[in-house]
């Protein structure tokens, strides 16, 4: 049986902070800020597998407040919620993203970060979509204070994973 999640995630872009998106160090004046790498794209691809699966979201898995995390890769979140998938007899079907954001160009790095999330899902890469758009100038996005991400997981559980 299919089931679907929807992820959401946002950081403010500040100075002094790599740019870590989809697991790619992209070359601009500001980066994400946060307290793991801050990674947007990853965090969002990893609640909407939690969420396809009915577990709660990255911040449970990995409170922000555990020193463990800080400055962590986000590749790590990845892997965990694709364990858990696998944990349930899972099958992730495919994963599909959109980034928003006026700067840096996102589309020279996309195939770099399919690459990576792919990998940290144990999926072929062909299963991963990420889009970039631009949010038009308005908005908080348009004055580059942060980068949203969203993303949606479909994933394929067994019937008896359903009658808990
Ligand atoms: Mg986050």
């Amino acid at each position: 049986m299919i089931h679907v999640g929807i992820g959401y995630d946002v950081h403010q872009l500040v100075t002094g902070r790599k740019l870590i998106l989809g697991g790619v160090e992209i070359p601009h004046d500001k980066g994400l800020d946060g307290h793991s790498d801050a990674d947007a794209l990853m965090h969002a691809v990893c609640d909407a597998v939690l969420g396809a699966i009915g577990e709660g979201d990255i911040g449970q898995f990995f409170p922000n407040t555990d020193p463990r995390w800080k400055d962590a890769p986000s590749r790590i979140f990845l892997e965990e919620a694709a364990r858990q998938v696998k944990e349930r007899n899972g099958r992730i079907v495919n994963v599909d993203a959109t980034l928003v954001a006026e700067r840096p160009k996102m589309m020279p790095h996309v195939d770099a970060m399919k690459a990576n999330i792919a990998a940290a899902l144990g999926l072929s890469v062909k299963k991963v979509g990420i889009k970039a758009t631009t949010n038009e100038t308005m908005g908080f996005v348009g004055r580059e204070e942060g980068i949203p991400a969203m993303a949606v997981a479909s994933i394929d559980l067994p019937e008896e994973a359903e009658e808990d």
